[in-house]
C-alpha cells in the first residue's frame, strides 16, 4: 500500500504535468453526490486521478481526533471510528459522501443545531494546489483564509487531500422520538428550546405538509428494547409521520436516508422488495452519471436544499406552499458556529440570527413557464438565505458576488490556482454544470 505521501507526489506530479487549457477535476473513488445534470461540462475535463485517497490514517481515542485522506466515505470512517466508541461529529446522511466532498459542498446533519457543518469539526487541511504545491492550513495559521475558503470552494481552490477533525464519543443505539407539531410556530418554538437546552444529540424533521410538522429529536444510548433499518422495504421519512418513537443501531440512524430523504427509489412496494436491497443512493447516482446526456436540460426535477434564517422561515414557507407547494420538506436546524469567510461580509452584516434551518426540496418535477430554482434565488436574496450550489444555478454573475465572497475568493485563488484550472467558483456553479461554455 502507497503511503499518504507518495499518493500526495503522484497528485501534484498529474498537476504540474498538465499544462493545456482544458479545465481540471476530479476523479474519485466514490461517486460524486452533486445534482446530476445533463450537460454539466465537468465529464469533459481532464481529470486529475485522486482515487486513491482512501485511507483512514490515525484514530487518536485520548484526544478525539482523526486524520483521514480526503477520499474515504462516511460509512467507512463510521465504521473506523465506532470500532474506538467514537463517531465523526456531523455525518451526512448517504454512505458515500466523502470526508473531502463534505468539507468542499458544504455537507450538515443532525448534529448541525450544535456544531454547524463537517467543516466546523475540522483542524487541519492539507491542501494540493494546483501548481502542485503543498499547504498545511490551519483555521489560525498563514494560510487560515485557505482553510476558511476550502469549505464551499466545490473543488475551485485545490485539492483537499488529507483532513484533521474532532470526534465525540458514542453508544451502540439511538432512540429517536418524533414530536408532532400542527404549526409552524409551535414547531420552531421547539426547535429553539432543545437547541436552547441541548437535552439531546440528534435534531432534524420532516414537514410532511402544511399542518403535520414532525420533529426527530435522537439521542444516544446503550440498549434498545428493539431495533428499526430502514434500508430495504421500511421508509425512514414515511415511519416518523406514523410512530411515536424508535430505537435504531448507530450507523442505521447515521445513513437512514441512504435509500433518499423524501424521495425513496423504487418508490412501491414491489419495486423495493426486487431492487431495494441493491439500489441505495450510489447506485442511483452512478447510474445518472452514466446517462446524463439523457437527462432533461429544460425544466430539471428539482433536487436542492436551502438555508433560511429562523426569523424568516415563516415568511418563506408561506410563500413556497403558495408558490410551489412541494411536500415532504426534510430540515435541519443549523447553528450560526461561524461567519463563513466565503460569504460577503454585507451579508453576515445584515443578518441577525444565529441559527438557520435548511429545507431540503428532493424530487419536485417543474411545472409550467416558471424556473423554480430561480424563483428560489430571487426569494432567498429578499429573506437573507442562501440556496446551496449543488444543484441547478440561474445567478447572473454580478448577483452572484453580491453573496459571495469575492474578494477572499480572489485572495485565495492566487494563492491556490492563480492559472484557473479549476474553474472559478461561478463558472464551474453556475455555467458550467449548466452546460454553458
Ligand atoms: C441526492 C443528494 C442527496 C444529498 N443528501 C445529503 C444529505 O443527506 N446530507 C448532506 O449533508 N448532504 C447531502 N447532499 C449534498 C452533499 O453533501 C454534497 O453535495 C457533498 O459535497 C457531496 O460530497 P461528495 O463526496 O459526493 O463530493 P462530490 O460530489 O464528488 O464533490 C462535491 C464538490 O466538492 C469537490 N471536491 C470533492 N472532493 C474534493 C477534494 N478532495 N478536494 C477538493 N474538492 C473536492 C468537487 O470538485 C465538487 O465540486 C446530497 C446531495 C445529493 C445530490
Amino acid at each position: 500500500m502507497d503511503s499518504h505521501a507518495v499518493k500526495v507526489a503522484r497528485i501534484a506530479s498529474q498537476l504540474r504535468a498538465h499544462t493545456g487549457t482544458t479545465p481540471l477535476s476530479l476523479r474519485k473513488k466514490a461517486v460524486s453526490h452533486q445534482v446530476p445534470k445533463a450537460g454539466d461540462l465537468r465529464h469533459r475535463d481532464d481529470k486529475i486521478d485522486i482515487s486513491a485517497l482512501t485511507d483512514v490514517i490515525e484514530i487518536d481515542p485520548v484526544r478525539r481526533i482523526c486524520v483521514a485522506e480526503s477520499g474515504v466515505t462516511f460509512v467507512d470512517l463510521v465504521t473506523a471510528t465506532l470500532a474506538h466508541g467514537l463517531v465523526p461529529i456531523v455525518v451526512p446522511e448517504l454512505k458515500t459522501i466523502t470526508i473531502g466532498g463534505a468539507v468542499a459542498g458544504c455537507s450538515i446533519e443532525s448534529m448541525s443545531f450544535v456544531h454547524g457543518g463537517f467543516h466546523d469539526t475540522c483542524l487541519e487541511y492539507e491542501v494540493i494546489t494546483a501548481s502542485g504545491d503543498v499547504l498545511i492550513c490551519t483555521p489560525d495559521n498563514e494560510h487560515a483564509l485557505v482553510f476558511q475558503m476550502i469549505h464551499g470552494g466545490f473543488g475551485t481552490l485545490g485539492i483537499l487531500a488529507r483532513l484533521t477533525f474532532r470526534l465525540v464519543p458514542a453508544k451502540r443505539y439511538v432512540k429517536l422520538v418524533y414530536e408532532q407539531h400542527a404549526t409552524l410556530a409551535a414547531y420552531q418554538a421547539s426547535i429553539a428550546a432543545h437547541a436552547e437546552l441541548r437535552d439531546l444529540d440528534f435534531m432534524d424533521g420532516i414537514i410532511h405538509s402544511p399542518s403535520l410538522y414532525v420533529l426527530c429529536v435522537g439521542t444516544f444510548v446503550d440498549s434498545a428494547p428493539y431495533t428499526n433499518r430502514y434500508d430495504w422495504m421500511k421508509v425512514y421519512y414515511k415511519s416518523t409521520a406514523t410512530r411515536r418513537e424508535d430505537y435504531l443501531e448507530t450507523p442505521h440512524y447515521f445513513f437512514r436516508y441512504d435509500r433518499g430523504v423524501t424521495n425513496v427509489r423504487p418508490s412501491s412496494f414491489l419495486g423495493r422488495l426486487l431492487f431495494g436491497k441493491l439500489m441505495a443512493s450510489s447506485q442511483w447516482l452512478r447510474l445518472a452519471e452514466k446517462v446524463h446526456w439523457l437527462l432533461p436540460r429544460e425544466k430539471p426535477t428539482i433536487t436542492v436544499d436551502v438555508f433560511v434564517p429562523v426569523s424568516r422561515v415563516a415568511e418563506f414557507l408561506e410563500w413556497y406552499e403558495r408558490e410551489l407547494g412541494h411536500f415532504p420538506l426534510w430540515c435541519v436546524p443549523y447553528k450560526r458556529v461561524h461567519d463563513y469567510e466565503w460569504l460577503a461580509d454585507d451579508y453576515w452584516k445584515a443578518l441577525p440570527d444565529g441559527m438557520f434551518l435548511d429545507l431540503a426540496i428532493y424530487g419536485m418535477k417543474q411545472r409550467g413557464d416558471r424556473n423554480y430554482h430561480r424563483m428560489m434565488e430571487e426569494k432567498l436574496r429578499e429573506l437573507g438565505g442562501i440556496k446551496t450550489l449543488i444543484a441547478h444555478n440561474y445567478y447572473p454573475e454580478a448577483e452572484f458576488w453580491t453573496i459571495f465572497n469575492k474578494p477572499n475568493y480572489d485572495a485565495v485563488k492566487a494563492i491556490t490556482d492563480p492559472h484557473n484550472k479549476f474553474r472559478d467558483l461561478y463558472t464551474k456553479t453556475c455555467k458550467a454544470a449548466m452546460g454553458i461554455r
